[in-house]
């Protein structure tokens, strides 16, 4: 069933965005009385068209659904040429992150000019609205920002944090030991230069734990994929 990210009218009725609206009418082809799944509030409603101009949708009742994770994970990315960051913010959201960061640091080669950052992140929320939509969460995550390496704000941090650095030992799961539910995660992956010596004492400085993510080197957005893929399989087992 079509599923959309809309807001509470009232508790009887939902509003969804103008975007979408056009997709149900004119995309969906929807008329008088189809259904539709909607999320608002964090909470999955099953919907029913009442009338289609001016379009007013009903909630039927709530529907249960268990596909969040039940900690909250963070992802903090290098920035990356080209669409990589759009696949990375896409698949980040399909694993089930809840935040997500973009990063520069020394080895970054993205530089966004000032200008450009609004525009970006409208694409990613956009990219993280679907992404969320396709993979049915109640959630769409939130992105924090662009930061620089050095000045990292609180708000990216978790109970456990996690550098991936490829100069380390090839043990995964003993990387992962410490990882146990109940505890909110932060994994941080670096640019195609990977980070500098001083920048993974600086950050182990800061609480972060330096971990592998295997024998072979791993581009960065297999790298992001791949740790969210084991930080999840970790957090639900
Ligand atoms: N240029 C580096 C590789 C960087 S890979 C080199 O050739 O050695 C890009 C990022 O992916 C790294 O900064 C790291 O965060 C992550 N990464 C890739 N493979 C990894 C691995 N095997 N273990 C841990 N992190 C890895």
């Amino acid at each position: 069933m079509q599923r959309y990210f809309a807001s509470l009218l009232s508790k009887e009725h939902i509003k969804l965005e103008s975007e979408d609206e056009h997709h149900l009418l004119h995309v969906m082809r929807m008329k008088k009385d189809d259904e539709i799944e909607v999320v608002a509030n964090d909470k999955l409603f099953l919907c029913r068209i009442e009338n289609v101009n001016p379009l007013n949708i009903y909630i039927v009742h709530e529907i249960n659904s268990d596909v969040e994770l039940n900690e909250d994970v963070t992802l903090l990315f290098a920035l990356t040429k080209g669409d990589r960051t759009d696949l990375v913010v896409q698949k980040a959201t399909e694993l089930g992150v809840k935040k997500i960061a973009l990063i520069q640091s020394e080895r970054t080669v993205v530089r966004y000019e000032e200008k450009d950052i609004a525009k970006k992140c409208a694409r990613y929320q956009k990219i993280m609205k679907e992404a969320s939509e396709q993979s049915h969460r109640l959630v769409v995550p939130t992105l924090l920002g662009i930061y620089n390496l050095k000045k990292l704000p609180k708000e990216v941090y978790s109970d456990l944090n996690y550098v991936a650095y490829e100069k380390d030992a090839n043990d995964v799961e003993g990387s992962f030991k410490g990882l146990t539910k109940g505890k909110s995660v932060t994994i941080l992956v670096g640019p195609e230069g990977g980070f500098s010596k001083e920048e993974i004492d600086m950050l182990v400085n800061q609480g972060f734990i330096r971990t592998s993510l295997g024998k072979r080197i791993l581009r960065a957005e297999t790298a992001a994929i791949y740790a969210l893929s084991v930080i999840g399989y970790l957090l639900e087992r």
